[in-house]
């Protein structure tokens, strides 16, 4: 039987969501190595404020380029994923990797992985584009935890991770602007995603 796309994604959510993303399946403890992997890429598992704590060492070491380094590490590390993780998983279910795919199984998925609640109503499925939220934004808690409300939005890492995710996807450029933020009195983060020309 050919799987039509709706059916293929309704598979992968009732997967996800009933099983809560059912992590435990893609995580593996080589205790005689000492070794960690999610999909088989090498982890490990850090606590949210060590975010909190390269935020204030970048600011430190690098004033204004602090938040630049911090979107840049996000970025690469969203490439990585997108290439590895993303595309080895949509295949492993069928599915095809685009933009729409993994945005249906994403709010599931981070929300498994503790990174929030993300919501994706306000983005386009076929683009990316457009406005994409996360409540709870485990960057936005970290900031707030360990160094209090700040001025302006933080979320620095999944800003770039967004980026590096959507266009290792694509193979477009992105651009990604933290709108609102938790860290900086709002009630959730909005991520402002568009593609261009824009430079960044
Ligand atoms: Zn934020």
């Amino acid at each position: 039987m050919q799987l039509t796309e709706k059916i293929k994604l309704a598979i992968i959510k009732g997967v996800f969501e009933r099983g809560i993303f059912d992590a435990k399946r893609l995580m593996e403890i080589d205790s005689k190595k000492g070794e960690f992997t999610i999909s088989g890429i090498r982890s490990i598992i850090v606590g949210t404020l060590d975010f909190a704590v390269l935020h204030e060492a970048a600011e430190k070491l690098a004033g204004n380029a602090g938040p630049a380094i911090l979107r840049a590490q996000g970025e690469k590390v969203g490439r990585i994923e997108a290439r590895k993780a993303w595309r080895k998983n949509m295949k492993r279910f069928n599915l095809s990797f685009d933009v729409r795919t993994v945005l249906s199984t994403l709010p599931a998925i981070y929300a498994a992985v503790g990174w929030g609640k993300i919501i994706t109503t306000g983005i386009n499925m076929k683009t990316g584009e457009g406005t994409l939220i996360i409540r709870n934004c485990f960057e936005a808690d970290a900031i707030l935890e360990l160094r209090g409300e700040k001025e302006k939005p933080q979320c620095y890492f999944v800003t770039g991770y967004l980026k590096g995710l959507f266009g290792g996807i694509t193979g477009k450029k992105f651009q990604v602007t933290e709108t609102k933020c938790k860290a900086a009195g709002a009630e959730y983060c909005e991520f402002k995603i568009t593609t261009g020309r824009e430079s960044v």
